[in-house]
């Protein structure tokens, strides 16, 4: 099959949360499994230009029809790890993609919607007719629309496209200038319940519930969350559509790519490991101790790294990192938020613990460090207050660290308490716990440092456990195949 991915973000090239090591994971199963696949990015000045492998351009001049007139845009190409990139490089002075930042500005949704169009554009005008497009989050909603409502009677009648969702918090809404922007014009039409009218803001357009209901397929990221997104409010205002829409709608659980998250090979930490060679880890661990000034003694670290945003259980995470200096544990934090008083109350809660040698915080992103921080914890958390599938977890187990997590969403079908998991003891990977309070978290974070110091044993086992499990793109790769062959045949 030819398949294009159509996303805002890849890893590592331009990589915010989880949507980039997908982009990048998937990218690679899907053409091992021999598939032509491209993936077709925006091109920000802000990218890791030092991971795009001979960046050329590929066409210099695509005109992008954008209201009344045209905005010439240059298309390049380059490797990213060996996968086929092409991305769009508009020439005009609203400057989409030039804004040193991947999201965050006033015009998002207009700078996607240019985004979508062009990705079309440049199909059209280069001869590109796959037989699916993979559109991922509110950035790409619109893609499916145009290419149903427009490009379908310029000669792409045949393409199909699947639609995954991420994050249902984020839907893009917006007014309706962007269908005079885009072409699609006549409000009295989208400007409908059936059709891209948000549900509950009745002057507002609605980009994620345009991808649900002009998609062929759609797909979030776990089969748990695909059940949440339909019957609990982690559908955010769509279950109605969702519920419209149901004999397209299936869930599939992300997997993670075992060549840049692999403890035997990986290259950003100072020793590699397999279970086998588990005293490595320890090593790494000291690595790290150094890299924080954190005290040597033998207690367990305890990390989070990821974004620092509300749906992360910020509150949770703040009394773990108290809760760990104070109960025999250190505490290791790696994260970004683009909300100014969360990021204050990091920045507090740095300048309270800057002393304890059992703490560091580390507020930016740095996605090498991160490795090392996997490597060298003995836990980490995700005390998430909904997420659709969560890599964290995944990555973590990988490298022998404990994960320990509030059930919700994808962590509900990747992680498995070790005390009351109703699987054989070998298949539990962690702890787990339901309330999202303070003695929610204590309850799993309890067991698993009590494990950690009167059974060492036992917690090598566990460790072992979370190491064998596989989480690979393998298994995800052909259910996506499956469901790529199975609309692109309706
Ligand atoms: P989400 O997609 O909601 O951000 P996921 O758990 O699915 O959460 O994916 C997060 C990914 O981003 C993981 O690969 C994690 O290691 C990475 N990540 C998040 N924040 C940072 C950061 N500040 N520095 C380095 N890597 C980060």
């Amino acid at each position: 099959m030819y398949i294009i991915e159509v996303a805002s973000e890849c890893a590592p090239v331009s990589k915010v949360g989880g949507l980039a090591d997908v982009i990048g994971g998937l990218s690679a199963e899907l053409s091992l499994r021999g598939n032509a696949v491209e993936i077709i990015l925006p091109f920000y000045d802000c990218m890791r230009y030092d991971q795009i492998f001979n960046l050329t351009v590929s066409y210099n001049y695509l005109p992008v029809p954008w209201y009344d007139g045209v905005i010439p845009c240059v298309v390049w190409f380059g490797l990213v790890h060996g996968k086929r990139c092409f991305f769009i490089d508009p020439q005009s002075k609203d400057n989409f993609f030039r804004r040193n930042t991947f999201y965050g500005c006033d015009d998002d949704t207009m700078r996607f919607a240019f985004f979508s169009k062009a990705v079309l554009e440049f199909m059209l005008q280069t001869n590109r007719r796959p037989d699916c497009i993979h559109c991922h989050d509110w950035q790409t909603g619109l893609l499916p629309v145009l290419l149903f409502e427009i490009y379908k009677f310029h000669g792409m009648e045949n393409q199909r496209v699947c639609y995954t969702i991420h994050n249902f918090k984020h839907q893009g809404q917006c007014g309706n200038e962007i269908l005079a922007a885009t072409g699609l014009n006549r409000p009295e039409y989208y400007f409908d319940y059936q059709q891209l009218r948000d549900n509950h803001d009745p002057f507002a357009l609605n980009c994620l519930k345009a991808g649900i209901v002009y998609s062929n397929f759609v797909n979030t990221v776990s089969t748990h969350h695909a059940w949440e997104s339909r019957y609990t409010d982690y559908g955010f205002g769509l279950v109605h559509t969702l519920n419209m829409h149901q004999q397209k709608i299936g869930g599939i659980l992300n997997g993670i790519d075992y060549n840049t998250w692999n403890p035997e090979i990986d290259h950003f930490i100072p020793y590699q490991y397999t279970f086998a060679s588990i005293e490595n880890k320890y090593r790494n661990k000291e690595e790290l101790r150094k890299r924080f000034w954190l005290y040597h003694d033998a207690r367990p670290i305890i990390s989070y790294v990821g974004r620092l945003d509300n749906q992360k259980g910020i509150d949770l995470i703040c009394h773990t990192a108290n809760y760990a200096v104070n109960n025999g544990a250190q505490f290791v934090l790696l994260g970004t938020g683009s909300d100014h008083s969360i990021y204050e109350r990091f920045l507090s809660l740095k300048n309270q613990l800057n002393d304890n040698v059992h703490c560091h915080i580390e507020l930016g992103f740095d996605e090498d460090l991160s490795h090392l921080i996997y490597a060298g914890s003995d836990m980490v958390i995700v005390p998430s207050a909904f997420e659709p599938c969560g890599l964290s977890q995944m990555i973590a187990m990988k490298y022998g660290t404990i994960p320990v997590v509030r059930s919700t969403g994808g962590l509900v079908n990747s992680v498995f308490d070790r005390d009351y998991s109703e699987l054989p003891w070998y298949d539990r990977n962690g702890y787990t716990f339901t309330h999202m309070d303070n003695y929610g978290i204590e309850s799993a974070l309890k067991r698993a440092v009590g494990l950690y110091y009167d059974y060492p044993g036992h917690f090598r086992s566990l460790i072992e456990n979370a190491m064998s499990y596989d989480f690979s793109w393998n298994i995800p790769g052909k259910h996506y195949e499956n469901v790529f062959d199975f609309i692109r045949h309706k």
